[in-house]
């Protein structure tokens, strides 16, 4: 199993143990914002962090983590053409598989620049983005951001994070692929389960986005049983908590 969107940074290591043992083998970790990001320097060491120390924590336990590294829209450093500037060197790390996680939280004029800047070196350098859609205004955030995306990358190369019931009509007929966060206080197992059995698994990455908010190492392969026990064949599940990520992420 693949875990597409996790914060490795805010985990102990105990948890890459319990992921590992319950079968999951890889994980992207995304770039967020940990700290209060200031300036570009803050950034740079959480990208080095991420790619050197919790790659390292991750292996110990059998599990191989991959990187999307990017700014966030909550950690955009008054100094971020910096970040945007040393992207495209960040990008040749053979374990950096996207841009990641950016997108809009407030819709802020900054945020939508320096959105749109990263969207256009993903596109240039033919990399794939992770984006993130937020809790508060969901449904509008979500439109804004689409919107965003259509006119500046080719959807192939868009997963977008956090999909849930209230956006989900909005963007299966889009070319995007779709990342499904199973989370105590965003959707439980269950709730993953009815929304593959109306949409189809052939868009979908299942994800924990383990960070320090309430969380769980354990939802995808909780999902994969919940998939199981509801009569779902092992194909289709290996598409939502596999094939789908490693084709995406192009990791085998
Ligand atoms: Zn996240």
């Amino acid at each position: 199993m693949i875990d597409g969107h996790i914060h490795a940074d805010t985990r102990p290591y105990e948890d890459f143990e319990k992921m590992a043992i319950s079968g999951i083998n890889a994980a992207i970790s995304c770039a967020h914002d940990p700290l209060k990001m200031s300036t570009s320097a803050v950034i740079f060491d959480h990208f080095d962090r991420l790619v050197n120390n919790d790659r390292e924590r991750a292996a110990k336990n059998g599990l191989t983590l991959y990187f999307a590294l990017g700014i966030h829209p909550r950690s955009i450093s008054s100094d971020f053409e910096k970040v945007l500037h040393k992207l495209p060197k960040i990008l040749k790390n053979e374990r950096v598989v996207a841009i990641g996680e950016i997108g809009l939280e407030t819709t802020s004029p900054k945020e939508i620049d320096v959105f749109i800047q990263q969207l256009r070196i993903a596109d240039d350098l033919k990399a794939k983005v992770i984006v993130h859609t937020p809790r508060t205004n969901k449904k509008e955030v979500t439109e804004i951001t689409k919107n965003i995306l259509l006119e500046n990358i080719e959807p192939k190369r868009v997963l977008i994070d956090h999909v849930d019931f209230t956006i989900v009509d909005s963007l299966i007929d889009e070319q995007f692929t779709l990342g499904l966060t199973v989370q105590p206080l965003k959707m439980s197992p269950k709730d993953a389960f009815i929304l593959l059995n109306d949409y189809g698994l052939e868009k979908f990455v299942l994800n924990s986005d383990m960070s320090s908010s309430p969380s769980d190492p354990l939802s995808v392969p909780k999902t994969v049983h919940e998939l199981r026990m509801n009569g779902f064949d092992e194909k289709d599940i290996q598409l939502v908590s596999e094939t789908n990520a490693a084709k995406f992420f192009n990791i085998s």
